[in-house]
């Protein structure tokens, strides 16, 4: 199937009010415009390098998402174009991204990386350490990043049981910190969830923002 009509397949299927981030990572520019000619603003990457090559060549309308871990000696690449990060997994990477976009002069959209998933190697604050971090409430003075949600990724098994309670269990934690953290600000509203394989149960979980590589672009080819 070509890219445009896998992208329309996709956007059919997603409910009004759920963004999609496609997630163009390792595929060309080539495949990248497809989806933008198709009406696709909104991108997703994961390397730094490889996002800042593509925001340099490609059409300035884009939103580039960044989706991936991102060390924090590396921020300062992006900030001046990113348009969200989603996995804030650390204090001290928000901080980064504070200081980097006043240096911007720029607001930064971020959302904080849930680890919900039984794999070892995910990155993210486990619900504990997010409750205790914004209980500190040092987040409060930063003027320069917005915390407008949470991201997760689910376990990568065929047990759609375990997928999801894994969902269930991020979307009632949005709840809970919405309703202790956020109730006063409209925009801590995402949720970050949902990929190729799964995206269809993170929209019944409410899911707002699915990352969507494979069902549009194909395999990637990692080199
Ligand atoms: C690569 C990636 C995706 C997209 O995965 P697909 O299976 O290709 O849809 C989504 N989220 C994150 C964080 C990724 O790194």
């Amino acid at each position: 199937m070509n890219i445009q009509s896998a992208l329309k397949e996709v956007l059919a299927s997603l409910p009004e009010g759920v963004t999609l981030v496609a997630v163009s990572k390792f595929h060309s520019e080539e495949k990248l415009m497809a989806a933008y000619e198709a009406g696709q603003r909104v991108f997703g990457e994961n390397h730094v390098q490889e996002m800042t090559r593509k925001y340099e060549a490609l059409p300035k309308d884009i939103q580039w998402h960044f989706i991936g871990h991102l060390q924090t000696n590396k921020v300062k690449y992006i900030a001046p174009f990113v348009s969200m990060i989603h996995a804030v997994d650390s204090f001290k990477l928000l901080k980064e991204i504070e200081k980097q976009a006043a240096n911007c002069d720029r607001v930064i959209p971020v959302l904080l990386e849930l680890h919900i998933a039984e794999e070892e190697t995910k990155y993210g604050w486990s619900l504990e350490q997010c409750r205790q971090f914004l209980a500190d409430g040092e987040w409060r003075q930063m003027t320069h990043v917005h915390i407008v949600g949470l991201m997760m990724m689910a376990s990568y098994v065929d047990d759609e049981a375990q997928i999801n309670a894994e969902f269930q269990l991020a979307s009632d934690f949005f709840d809970e910190v919405k309703r202790d953290f956020f109730a006063d600000d409209p925009a801590f509203s995402q949720r970050s969830w949902g990929m190729s394989h799964d995206y269809p149960l993170a929209i019944q979980h409410h899911s707002t923002m699915v990352r969507i590589g494979t069902a549009i672009f194909g395999e990637r080819v990692y080199q």
